[in-house]
């Protein structure tokens, strides 16, 4: 079974396209390069559905999307679908970084509990022998917000971000380690694991 995946981004497709056919012999994650919608949603699953729906209508192949960001505890789920444009117009991953930092910097240690998140959404078009169908499927990646940047790795908010079980940053982890262990890797197995059991 081939799924595009609605994102420009090749790195992405590749990983997906790796996790995924090592887990399900015969399944391949192809790019896209069709219109890339406005992510209007509220949600992690409400963006990823948008992008994936998109996708499926303009394709006609079964279709992926996926939707993460950062969730901080004592601010009730946020960055969440905010975390690329957290510090507003012309956000770029260092002033989002500042801003989080600035904004816990009153916060103790055991209150920086914080999540990355990933929701992939499925949209499979109907065919002439089976209705349309959607579903989706989550990975959640534990840790806690560090006091100040560290490592050089990574992008986004990996440099702040100490999975749990470790005491250095996602951004001081080697990619092939942070690549098995991310939220992104935990819902590509996950969605393996789903289409397994269809
Ligand atoms: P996207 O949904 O993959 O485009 O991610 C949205 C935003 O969430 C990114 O621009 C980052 O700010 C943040 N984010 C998502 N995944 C990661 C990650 O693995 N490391 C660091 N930041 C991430």
């Amino acid at each position: 079974m081939r799924f595009v995946l609605a994102t420009h981004n090749t790195h992405k497709v590749a990983e997906f396209d790796q996790i995924l056919a090592s887990a399900l012999p015969g399944v391949s994650v192809l790019g896209y390069d069709g219109p890339e919608p406005v992510e209007s949603g509220v949600s992690f699953v409400e963006n990823a559905f948008i992008k994936a729906r998109v996708a499926a209508e303009h394709t006609g192949l079964p279709s992926l999307a996926d939707d993460s960001g950062l969730c901080v505890n004592v601010l009730s789920g946020m960055p969440g679908i905010f975390s690329s444009r957290w510090s507003g117009e012309g956000a770029t991953d260092s002033r989002n970084v500042e801003l989080l930092l600035a904004q816990l910097a009153d916060v103790p240690d055991e209150y920086r509990a914080a999540q990355f998140r990933c929701v992939i959404a499925v949209v499979i078009p109907a065919t002439a022998s089976s209705p349309a169908r959607e579903l989706s499927v989550e990975g959640v990646w534990p840790g806690h917000i560090a006091r100040a940047p560290e490592g050089t790795n990574g992008f986004g908010y990996d440099p702040i971000f100490v999975p749990e079980g470790f005491d250095v940053s996602a951004a001081s982890l080697n990619p092939e380690e942070k690549n098995d262990l991310s939220h992104r890797a935990r819902a590509i197995r996950e969605l393996a694991k789903v289409l397994a059991d269809d």
